[in-house]
């Protein structure tokens, strides 16, 4: 099963918003340009939202028949492993295999022997088409890698086999990602990590690493721009030197996770895919959500009490709210408004409030992150919440297809 070029991964916590995510794509095919639409559904976020993963695949399929769409569609079984896989199996055609956890676990012995000696035929300098000068590879470096990501890698094909179990061979599409980790891989480890994956023989499409600088929910990237483009660069021409020295799949192509709102490194993003002309799984961070509240917000009436009332609970139960997320948000409480405060504003207020447009001066990063994370209180607030996501549909949809359209699909994959 292939993977198209361009793919990005969409998020919908309350199953509410399919038909107005692929309403973008459809807007995106007509100018043009065809990118795949992949609905995504951790775990995690099942257990807070109290889903099932038949419900993603309800939603894909409802949304794909209501629109027409005729191209490639998938759902995501999202940063699964061995422990959590068996709920997604008959609703996913893809997976993303995770195993950040498993890294720095150590290596056997008798699979990191023959894996030093398998790839000492790269030390040295190594040139790669697309890097400028050569990599410098030891025999050390090589052993230190097979140490930090053998053991991570042998458990991806203990999961990809137990998929391939129970749907067949070539009847998903596999993804490993390595990005819930704090330090970032090099390209010279992303290298080597291709090629342990090929000796699994996990036919990958997309493989997730951790880049450099911080990819925190729903808001932009913070890090050094000119660092990650070159990270990015060089990971892009080792994806291509290890499809060709290691038979990986032709189409394998670098996954960008929590790669929703990082416009600050999309012009390099885009240049990279121009300039190469390689494909693109981007996933997006659950923020549709966000463009609920805005929707709601925007509706006045019960809508915007609903949208002020999630941010009154979500503040006072930040520690609880935050805990899960530690590590991929950054809040500084003294930014965040009074709830006296909140409760003076006009929808409009709220939603610019919350609506990533750097440019406004009533954009909050600290709110938008705090929302991200609370989509718990509106879970329990059942069907109060999804009773409005009804009836405010039109306002919602429409923020949710801009958000999508005019802030992602646009700046990533459209000619100017
Ligand atoms: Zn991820």
């Amino acid at each position: 099963m292939n993977l198209p070029k361009y793919s990005v991964g969409i998020g919908d916590r309350f199953a509410h918003q399919g038909k107005a995510q692929l309403a973008a794509f459809v807007r995106a095919k007509k100018l043009g340009v065809d990118v795949t639409p992949v609905w995504n559904k951790s775990n995690r976020e099942h257990n807070i939202v109290h889903s099932e993963p038949a419900s993603v695949r309800a939603e894909a399929d409802a949304a794909v028949r209501t629109l027409n769409w005729k191209d490639p569609y998938f759902v995501d079984a999202d940063h699964i492993g061995l422990q959590t896989v068996d709920r997604f199996i008959t609703a996913s055609d893809f997976f993303t295999i995770d195993v950040a956890d498993f890294i720095g676990k150590p290596a056997d012995d008798d699979a990191l022997a023959p894996f030093v000696k398998e790839y000492a035929r790269y030390a040295g300098a190594l040139r790669v088409a697309g890097i400028e000068g050569a990599l410098q590879v030891t025999p050390q470096q090589i052993e230190a890698i097979g140490r930090k990501y053998l053991h991570a890698v042998h458990e991806a094909g203990k999961v990809y086999r137990h998929i391939e179990a129970a749907k067949g061979p070539g009847a998903f599409v596999p993804e490993i990602s390595m990005d819930e980790t704090d330090q970032p891989q090099t390209p010279l480890e992303l290298l080597f990590i291709l090629g342990a994956i090929a000796s699994e023989k996990i036919p990958v499409r997309t493989i997730a690493p951790k880049f450099t600088g911080r990819f925190n929910k729903g808001v932009d990237y913070v890090g050094d721009v000119t660092q990650f483009e070159r990270e990015f660069n060089d990971d892009l021409a080792v994806i291509a030197f290890a499809v060709k020295e290691f038979g990986l799949p032709a189409d394998l192509k670098l996954s960008v996770h929590s790669g929703s709102d990082k416009f600050s490194i999309y012009p390099a993003i885009r240049r990279a895919l121009r300039r190469t002309g390689a494909g693109l799984h981007l996933k997006t961070a659950g923020t549709t959500w966000l463009e609920e509240l805005i929707g709601l917000a925007l509706a006045g009436g019960e809508g915007l009490h609903i949208a002020k009332d999630v941010y009154t609970q979500a503040l006072a139960r930040f520690d609880e709210l935050c805990a899960p997320y530690a590590t991929v948000i950054d809040i500084d409480k003294s930014k965040l408004p009074k709830i006296a405060e909140v409760a003076d504003w006009s929808g409009e207020q709220y939603a610019a409030t919350l609506r990533h447009d750097p440019a406004n001066p009533h954009y909050n990063p600290q709110f938008r992150q705090l929302l991200h994370v609370g989509f718990k209180v509106a879970a329990q607030m059942g069907e109060r919440y999804t009773n409005a996501l009804n009836e405010y549909e039109p306002t919602i949809a429409t923020n949710v297809t801009q958000n999508l359209f005019d802030r992602h699909l646009k700046r990533i994959f459209l000619d100017d």
